[in-house]
């Protein structure tokens, strides 16, 4: 592969195509230059680019479970 130059991929956000540079690698960090949105390399071949910052649901879901429980001491 010779004089790739300008490599795009997909933005997740908008879904425009941004530059990702001449030698993109999973973990890089791309910002968007159309939306602005920090993104990462998350897969090459196609080049799939992911949010830098992700919710994690993980911690939202049990907080919430954490909350029902207390609901339920609550009820007689
Ligand atoms: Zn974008």
């Amino acid at each position: 592969m010779k004089s790739k130059k300008n490599t795009v991929a997909a933005c997740p956000s908008c879904g425009g195509r941004t530059l990702v540079g001449d030698h993109p690698q999973i973990g890089q960090f791309v910002n968007c230059r159309f939306c602005g949105e920090e993104l990462e390399i998350i897969k090459l071949n196609p080049i799939i680019l992911d949010w830098l910052y992700v919710p994690n649901d993980d911690i939202y879901s049990k907080e919430y479970e954490d909350e029902l429980s207390l609901a339920n001491k609550w009820e007689y």
